[in-house]
């Protein structure tokens, strides 16, 4: 997918699909000179000078040109994972856009990169398809190029520097329509070449990514989502496989700029509130000539920080279970692919979807009804292993109509719940992890009551919110509105 260039914008520009920002409005500047209207005789410079300008706008931008450069992903058949597909040529692989690598996780990233001399200062975008140290090492290039030149242009020198900075600090910009096309493509290609596990563990890489996109005008995510789908459905394989998280790829290098960073914002946060303090200090002085002395400046002021006083506790960036809980069993992995980095604009709910508040320990949550509950099965759902709390709706899928919840509940991390008295039918289990906003659910399973000899058999399920290689549990992710 590297290299391409279907509308011939970079061939126009004569440069190649891996030129680099200052490339690209290099190589603009001097083609738009040449062929301008005025100084150009050639019968078609109007025309060339108007694609000069297109191919610029859309390679000039860096989100537009990730868009440009990789593939949408097309409806269609999923053949990826039929027998007969050795009826097409096999799918290329993605490769890393410099070191032309194969790999399970190819990501589209921009990095920033801030250059600054006195009154000028420039932004540029370095991005591409990367492999995971292709990726360390552009983040860290244009990293310390920012950190080395980007501070010294006024006024947009500190403020770009910053802002490059934190972008590239928390992993580079990674566009998700684009990412979700990049993994639709390399799941097809291990398809191809019928490494199945990987081939589903990546399509729902991508399906995650595909269920967070807006509804694009060209219906591109709704395309990609019936692909993504049909895609997995037809995969003969059924196993569960975890690839490492996307998020911790690029994390290394990133925690030495972290702790500069943290210095830096620290010092300037404090020297603020430093003013602010004594600003405060002065105004109730001269209010009130006899003001109670402050027995604690420094706690006052601490509680007057915003750092302190308002960001929620940071949550955690690795997979690594939260501190006394106990070690997964070996063979076992966390299933956190993605509360690794909850999105910025997720917040906690404080209370459950109905206003009611959740419950302190496991259990159903107040204000719903409880339906079905004549049955003689139990579903056993075991949030031992997950360090986040959880939502949990049990739904059935009756034979006509629409499937509806019949309990809802609430699982501390670490915690389990068993819900009892489940009439016989066919259910599937849908919870929201409450720490990062994302939502999964399972197949529908049925539970039967047999009558035998003795009584009446019936069914027991056990669900565990956990993944475990080679498990039975086929969790996939829902979308909010699935949920
Ligand atoms: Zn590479």
């Amino acid at each position: 997918m590297s290299g391409r260039d279907p509308l011939g914008y970079y061939e126009v520009l004569g440069i190649h699909p891996s030129a680099t920002a200052a490339e690209i409005k290099a190589a603009f500047r001097r083609k738009a000179m040449e062929y301008h209207p005025d100084r150009c005789t050639l019968p078609n410079a109007t025309a060339l000078f108007q694609k000069i300008n297109t191919a610029f706008s859309v390679l000039g931008n860096p989100e537009s040109r990730a868009e440009y450069d990789t593939e949408p992903v097309k409806a269609g058949p999923a053949q990826g994972a039929k027998q007969g597909s050795a009826r097409r040529p096999p799918h290329d692989p993605v490769r890393c856009s410099v070191c032309d690598k194969v790999s399970a996780q190819p990501i589209y990233v921009i990095f920033y990169r801030v250059t600054s001399l006195v009154l000028a200062t420039r932004r540029d975008g370095v991005q591409g398809i990367y492999c995971k140290k292709c990726a360390e090492k552009a983040c860290f290039k244009a990293t310390a190029h920012t950190w080395l030149l980007g501070w010294w242009g006024f006024p947009w020198g500190p403020i770009y520097t910053l802002s490059a900075l934190f972008t590239n600090l928390v992993g580079g910009k990674r566009p998700a329509t684009v990412n979700a096309r990049v993994l639709a493509h390399q799941a097809q290609y291990f398809a191809d070449i019928r490494e199945f596990d990987l081939a589903r563990a990546i399509a729902n890489e991508a399906l995650k990514l595909a269920l967070k996109l807006p509804p694009n005008k060209d219906n591109e995510a709704a395309e990609l989502r019936a692909f993504l789908d049909a895609f997995i459905a037809a995969l003969p394989s059924t196993r569960t496989l975890l690839l490492p998280s996307r998020w911790d790829q690029i994390k290394r290098m990133t925690l030495a700029q972290l702790g500069a960073m943290v210095l830096l914002f620290g010092g300037l946060a404090y020297s603020i509130n430093w003013n602010a303090q004594q600003e405060h200090e002065e105004a109730v002085a001269s209010y009130n000539p006899t003001p109670a002395p402050d027995p604690q400046p420094v706690a006052s002021e601490q509680n007057n920080s915003p750092q302190t006083a308002q960001n929620p506790p940071p949550s955690s960036t690795t997979c690594d279970l939260p501190a006394g809980a106990p070690p997964p069993p070996s063979g076992y992995v966390v299933d956190c692919p993605n509360n690794t980095r909850p999105s910025l604009s997720y917040e906690r709910p404080a209370q459950a979807p109905n206003g009611n508040p959740w419950p302190a320990v496991a259990g159903y949550v107040s204000g719903y009804p409880k339906k079905y509950t004549n049955g003689y099965s139990t579903i056993s759902i075991d949030n031992g292993q997950n360090g986040s709390d959880v939502f949990v709706k049990i739904v059935a899928e009756p034979a006509q109509g629409k499937a509806f919840p019949i309990r809802q509940l609430f699982i501390p991390a670490h915690g389990s719940f068993v819900a009892k008295n489940v009439r016989a039918g066919t259910y599937d289990v849908r919870y929201e992890n409450l720490d990062t906003g994302d939502k999964e659910g399972t197949p529908s399973f049925t539970l039967t009551e047999t009558p035998v000899s003795d009584g009446v058999e019936y069914s027991r399920y056990e669900l565990t919110l956990y993944t475990v290689p080679d498990g039975n549990m086929q969790m996939h992710p829902l979308s909010d509105d699935e949920f």
